[in-house]
C-alpha cells in the first residue's frame, strides 16, 4: 500500500515535469521566433550588418564634422535596444520557457542589467564624441527603468550614458516629440535604429497616420540621414497584423502570422 501511493507520486511529479517540458515547447507565438533568434545570436552577417552601418555612421559623423566647422553643435540621435544593445537572450529566455512577451518580464529583463553592446556600437559613440558630436538615446524603455539602463549602457563602455542623454518614454511611444527637442538645440546629423518609429511617425506601422509609401517617397534618405539596424526578432512591423481591439491569445497570434506569409 504505502509502495503504490511511493509510485503514484513519483508519477504525478514526473508527469508535472512532462507537462511542463511540453508546455514550453507548445507555445506556437514564441516557437515562431526561432529561427530570427538563432540568426541574431549566430549568424556572421548579423554581426557584418552591425559592422558595415556603424562604420557608415563614422564616415559621416567626420564628414558632417569637417563641413561642420564648429558652427552648429551637433548631435546623432539613436535607439536603444537591437540599436546599440543586444536583448535577444530576453527573446530567447521567452522561446525556452514557452513564453510571450509581456511588460512585467521585459521589466525584470532590464533590471537585470546584463544586455551586450551590438558588435561595433560603443565604438560609434565614442568615435562620435572625439569628434564633437553628442549622441542622444532615445528609447521607449519606461522612465522607471532609466537607471538601470543607464547603468547597463556604462557598463558596456558607451560614451554619453547619462540622463542628459537618454530620452525614455513617459507617456507615449511616439517620439517625435523627443526628437524635436534635440533638433532645437542640436544640428542632428544622423538617425540610427531598428523600428521605422525610430526615424519619422510616419512610417510607423499600426499608427493612425501610417503610410506605406513614406519609405518609397523617402528613399533618399536611407543610408544617408537614416541608418536601420536589422531586427528580425520583433517591431512594430507586427502591430498591422492584428486587428485593432480584438484580445488575441498567442495561437490566434501564430495563425494569423501563417496566413500573412506569401508563398507560391
Ligand atoms: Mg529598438
Amino acid at each position: 500500500m504505502r509502495k503504490s501511493i511511493f509510485y503514484s507520486a513519483i508519477g504525478f511529479f514526473a508527469g508535472m515535469l512532462f507537462m511542463g517540458f511540453i508546455s514550453n515547447e507548445l507555445n506556437p507565438l514564441s516557437n515562431q521566433l526561432v529561427n530570427s533568434v538563432l540568426w541574431y545570436q549566430q549568424s556572421d552577417e548579423m554581426k557584418a550588418i552591425y559592422l558595415q552601418n556603424f562604420n557608415w555612421a563614422k564616415q559621416i559623423v567626420e564628414m558632417e564634422s569637417i563641413k561642420n566647422q564648429g558652427q552648429h553643435k551637433l548631435a546623432v540621435i539613436v535607439d536603444i535596444d537591437e540599436t546599440m544593445l543586444d536583448n535577444s537572450p530576453f527573446e530567447g529566455m521567452l522561446i525556452h520557457k514557452g513564453k510571450s512577451y509581456n511588460r512585467q518580464l521585459w521589466d525584470e529583463w532590464v533590471k537585470r542589467r546584463e544586455a551586450r553592446a551590438l558588435p561595433g556600437a560603443v565604438e560609434f559613440t565614442q568615435f562620435a564624441q572625439r569628434h564633437g558630436v553628442e549622441v542622444f538615446y532615445i528609447s521607449n524603455r519606461r522612465v522607471h527603468n532609466l537607471q538601470a539602463t543607464i547603468d547597463n549602457l556604462r557598463k558596456e563602455g558607451f560614451a554619453y550614458a547619462d540622463s542628459a542623454h537618454l530620452l525614455l518614454r513617459q507617456t507615449t511611444s511616439d517620439k517625435t516629440e523627443r526628437r524635436e527637442q534635440i533638433a532645437s538645440l542640436y544640428k542632428v546629423i544622423l538617425y540610427l535604429g531598428d523600428n521605422m518609429g525610430d526615424f519619422d511617425e510616419i512610417y510607423r506601422k499600426g499608427s493612425s497616420q501610417y503610410d506605406s509609401s513614406a519609405v518609397w517617397k523617402d528613399s533618399n534618405l536611407w543610408g544617408i540621414r537614416y541608418i536601420v539596424m536589422p531586427n528580425p526578432m520583433y517591431g512594430t512591423w507586427e502591430y498591422s497584423l492584428f486587428p485593432r481591439g480584438k484580445t488575441l491569445t498567442d495561437k490566434d497570434k501564430a495563425e494569423i502570422k501563417i496566413n500573412h506569409i506569401t508563398g507560391y
